[in-house]
């Protein structure tokens, strides 16, 4: 199979398992896993933040992120296509009692200035209070500008908000832009970094933050059960893919660009977007569903559900990129 679905679908390779069965282990809600202790403060150094927190997915950190800036009645300003905001079970309405208030994004994936600011609410009773700005870093595959993201924040900072980064994929801008992880963190409170997408772990996101937002967001993920035990062997794969998978998400981005390319040249498809690893693509609507039994049909696997979208991640290289682009045009080649 050819799984462009996400790069989620990336599986742990001989190395990192070794690495994971390997690693010291104690007991992490006791705080002596020296695997995770250890991964834990390098991350934090390596953020710019005074302390970090293992978690078993980005979903949870989130969530936990959200609760420990935010309480009951409060809101936070987010995209409409953020991750937070649409595919985590609107679970900062339901578990946390926060009240999100979407916007809607620019082209480029920004949240544009004047609708932050449209959206804080003034100190009224009848409002919920306006409490934290959410952005998303790379979003759609995007890298947000860097100018954009410390006018975003300063804005937040003015209105006297906190601001959290969905960073699962801060890693593809660090290697798009070359700014370093620390930049990218710096504008932000907390930064949510995922190590299961393109760096290829089978689990694991951390959150990054000032020591007294870790010291929140430990008790709160110990009550949505995110409390883990010999939890270095999940630190032990993420530190592996911080020391040896970084530098390959540039082939990812490489073969995204070339993928882009080859399909913009065929018939009855439409490149919408190419950014670091993601492609997106109109098909004319009758084509979708054929297309992709098409596709499955021939071992390539693609992501419908909100546009056509082609994840290339590590376990995807250079053949596959060639089968992908001749297979779709031997499907609309029929045509
Ligand atoms: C994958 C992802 C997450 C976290 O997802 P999990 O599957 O829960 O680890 C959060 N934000 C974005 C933008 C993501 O792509």
């Amino acid at each position: 199979m050819i799984d462009l679905r996400s790069d989620t679908v990336t599986r742990p390779t001989a190395a990192m398992l070794e690495a994971m069965v390997s690693a010291p282990v104690g007991d992490d809600v006791w705080g002596d896993d020296p695997t995770a202790n250890a991964f834990q403060a390098r991350l934090a150094e390596q953020t710019g933040k005074e302390a970090s927190l293992l978690f078993p997915s980005g979903t949870q950190s989130n969530l936990v992120a959200l609760m420990a800036h935010c309480e009951r009645g409060d809101e936070y300003i987010v995209g409409q296509n953020a991750h937070t905001y649409r595919y985590e079970g609107g679970g900062a309405a339901v578990l946390g009692s926060i009240q999100p208030q979407p916007i809607e994004h620019a082209e480029d994936g920004s949240l544009p200035l004047e609708k932050i600011a449209a959206a804080v609410k003034a100190d009224d009773f009848h409002f919920a209070r306006t409490r934290l700005l959410a952005l998303e870093n790379t979003i759609g595959g995007k890298v947000l500008p860097a100018e954009y993201v410390k006018e975003a924040t300063d804005l937040a900072r003015q209105f006297g908000l906190a601001t959290h980064l969905d960073g699962a994929r801060l890693f593809n801008a660090v290697v798009a832009t070359g700014s370093s992880l620390k930049q990218l963190c710096q504008p932000f409170d907390s930064v949510s970094l995922c190590f299961s997408k393109g760096l290829g772990t089978p689990m694991g996101s951390a959150l990054v933050g000032s020591q007294e937002l870790i010291d929140r967001a430990r008790r709160w993920r110990k009550m949505v059960g995110g409390g883990m035990r010999q939890s270095g062997i999940i630190a032990a794969a993420c530190q592996y893919a911080l020391d040896h998978h970084v530098d390959d998400l540039a082939h990812d981005h490489r073969r995204a660009a070339r993928l882009a390319r080859g399909l913009a040249v065929l018939p009855g498809i439409e490149v919408l977007s190419q950014a670091t690893n993601m492609v997106f693509a109109r098909i004319p609507y009758e084509h979708v569903q054929p297309l992709a039994a098409w596709l499955k049909e021939q071992g390539i696997l693609i992501e419908l559900l909100y546009a056509t979208r082609f994840v290339v991640h590590r376990d995807i290289d250079d053949a596959d990129i060639d089968e992908v682009l001749a297979v779709m045009d031997s499907y609309f080649r029929q045509y």
